[in-house]
């Protein structure tokens, strides 16, 4: 991103006067102040800080002329691209400092945004939970326990003795915040903070509530049961609505998000809603076919292996798979056959599958001898 020109910035001419500079920097430092920007107050930070830098600069004689001669070459090494943030490094600190403080005024937390005062959402809590590939697959109730905080029941969130009730604050009147003025380079400003005397409740407790201690909340370790549906799987969040902490101020609370972790499985890889597993066969079953037990997510089934199967053959069983979270439909199984090939025969069994290959002479493998014949053609050789 290439630099705008200091003096573009502040739309003064090379030649302006000191007091040209400065007014027009003051003109600019209103129309981008966070208070009349709302709208798009990141807009009106990046403005800001670029009409804060370039004034920087160019009021100050010596960056001026070093500006001048040089261009922004002049304090790349000062600024090291760390943006505003590292602006004026290699320069006398005072006055950058002080920029630093009117910005955190303007852009930082208090005066900003106009905090609201009114009820607040309580905060989100997050819960990881760790289920089985079955519970997964169908679905599980779990009782799980989580700290947080609670209204108080004797005072009901009030912080006031039970009998007894809550002030409004005469600092405030009741709203939280108070307002001061505040000097700047560029004039004297309102700036609104949060009100010492009630900490922003807007509320002041004269007799406090003795099982909260007048904070109107205490922490409680809650059970909740949570219904986790089939079809969920790892990486899934549920939301349980209104399970979070307690609300500011008569706000509701916050929810409770629960983070799933499926297990892996001995057997099953999960594939979307399908199920993959690999079912090991012997060479004979293989070649003669056979009904073999395969097993599934709700116990064995059978299955008929076709005479002459090939190792890898993925055969499906439909609707064995996991079920949607949505909806009645559920996934398949795949069952991919793996022929084992036997190691450590005997010298009996050695023998009759010697005789097997003689009988079957040159025919033992015609796939082999299609495939010799592609491997000579690929390669050229006769
Ligand atoms: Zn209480
Ligand atoms: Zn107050």
């Amino acid at each position: 991103m290439s630099k705008r020109d200091y003096y573009e910035v502040l739309g003064v001419s090379k030649s302006a006067s000191d007091d040209e500079i400065k007014k027009a920097y003051r003109k600019l430092a209103r129309k981008y102040h966070p208070d009349v920007n709302r709208d798009n107050p990141k807009e009106a930070e990046t403005k800001f800080k670029e009409a804060s830098e370039a004034y920087e600069v160019l009021s100050n004689a010596d960056k001026k002329a070093q500006y001048d001669q040089y261009g922004h070459a002049a304090f790349d090494g000062a600024q090291g691209g760390a943006g505003f943030g590292g602006f004026g490094g290699g320069f006398g600190g005072a006055s950058a400092g002080g920029f630093g403080d009117i910005f955190d005024m303007f852009f930082g937390g208090q005066g900003f945004g106009g905090r609201s005062n009114g009820p607040e959402k309580g905060s989100d809590l997050r819960y990881d939970m760790e289920i089985t590939f079955e519970q997964a697959a169908f679905g599980v109730e779990k009782e799980i326990e989580i700290p947080r905080t609670e209204d108080c029941r004797a005072c009901h969130g009030t912080g006031a003795a039970p009998g007894t009730h809550a002030d409004t604050c005469p600092d405030c009147k009741g709203t939280g915040q108070v307002q001061f003025t505040q000097n700047t380079p560029f004039g004297r400003m309102m700036n609104v903070k949060t009100c010492d005397r009630c900490h922003g409740e807007g509320k002041i407790v004269k007799t406090p509530c003795k099982e909260c201690h007048g904070q109107g909340k205490v922490k409680a370790r809650r059970k909740i049961k949570i219904k986790i549906p089939g079809g969920v799987d790892n990486g899934s969040r549920l939301r349980v609505a209104h399970e979070g902490e307690a609300g500011m101020r008569g706000g509701p609370q916050g929810d409770l998000y629960v983070y799933i972790f499926v297990k892996p499985h001995k057997l099953f890889v999960r594939e979307g809603n399908d199920v993959i597993c690999e079912v090991p066969i012997s060479f004979v079953q293989a070649i003669l076919g056979d009904e073999i037990e395969v097993p599934t997510l709700e116990g064995r089934v059978k299955f008929r292996i076709e005479e002459g199967t090939q190792s890898g053959t993925i055969f499906r069983l439909r609707n064995k798979g996991i079920p949607h979270l949505r909806g009645n439909s559920r996934g398949d199984q795949h069952v991919k056959v793996k022929v084992v090939t036997p190691k450590n025969l005997t010298e009996k069994q050695r023998e009759l599958l010697k005789e097997f290959a003689r009988i079957s002479g040159e025919d033992i493998n015609p796939e082999q001898k299609g495939f010799f014949k592609k491997m000579k053609d690929a390669f050229g050789v006769s």
